[in-house]
């Protein structure tokens, strides 16, 4: 794994010159050191390689499963940041700063429609448009979020209509955060659309919130975005199984 972070504070703290042109990952911005999981996220192989693998089996999930629906009677449930998108890049620049997440500063760097994809998303989300599911993001973004997210998913080329049918951010400020109500509408959203009787058959997330709070006849798929924020779906965030 090569960290540039880690590799340039240790050439600088030893007083030794360590060159760094053969390491082929960007450095991130200078300052304080990253900590250790969201390195892992930023330049791990290991992370993206975890993603995809998550991926592949929500894939293989959805193609066996899908057979007992008739095509457009199914669906699949997404979370957004650290699921499809990827923010590390935020989480660094507040991290090398030594600042903390803010609503602010989140709302900028949504405004930037600068989040890139996690490894794997976008060949899951066409895998189930082309088996006949349809794909809905339940996000906690917020309300006022809602314009830059749908135009950050279109630069990375994810359509309305094409690849997903509904994104449903949190009303600020009196939406709740729990997403259960979210997940339980959006069946009767797709009715109210022309397509009645759907069935969400998984939910894909990285927070243990990005599934129902009741068991049901669907799969949850965790993706880890090694502990950043929230309450991690991962049992061991970070490197390792
Ligand atoms: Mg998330």
């Amino acid at each position: 794994m090569c960290v540039v972070s880690h590799a340039k504070t240790l050439a600088i703290s030893l007083g030794l010159l360590v060159s760094l042109a053969a390491c082929t990952t960007v450095s991130p911005p200078s300052g304080n050191v990253l900590k250790p999981n969201t390195a892992w996220v930023y330049s791990s192989k290991g992370w993206a390689d975890e993603a995809k693998t998550v991926y592949v089996s929500a894939a293989d999930y959805v193609t066996e499963k899908h057979v007992e629906y008739l095509p457009e009677s199914w669906a699949v449930i997404m979370d957004l940041d650290e699921t499809v998108l990827n923010n590390v890049i935020y989480q660094v620049e507040r991290e090398q700063r030594g600042e903390a997440y803010s609503a602010e500063s989140w709302y900028e760097w949504t405004q930037k429609e600068n989040a890139t994809l996690v490894p794997g998303a976008r060949e899951f989300i066409k895998t189930v448009n082309d088996l006949g599911g349809h794909v809905a993001f339940v996000t906690n973004r917020s309300d006022k979020e809602q314009l830059a997210t749908e135009n950050n998913l279109s630069k990375l080329n994810l359509k309305r209509n094409t690849d997903f049918r509904i994104l449903l951010t949190r009303a600020s400020p009196k939406g709740e955060r729990d997403k259960s109500d979210r997940f339980e509408i959006v069946p009767e959203l797709l009715e109210v659309q022309g397509y009645p009787n759907v069935k969400t058959i998984a939910f894909i997330g990285d927070n243990i919130g990005d599934q129902p709070n009741t068991i049901g006849d669907y799969r949850f798929f965790c993706i880890d975005q090694g502990a950043m924020y929230g309450e991690p779906c991962a049992k061991v965030p970070g490197p390792g199984e």
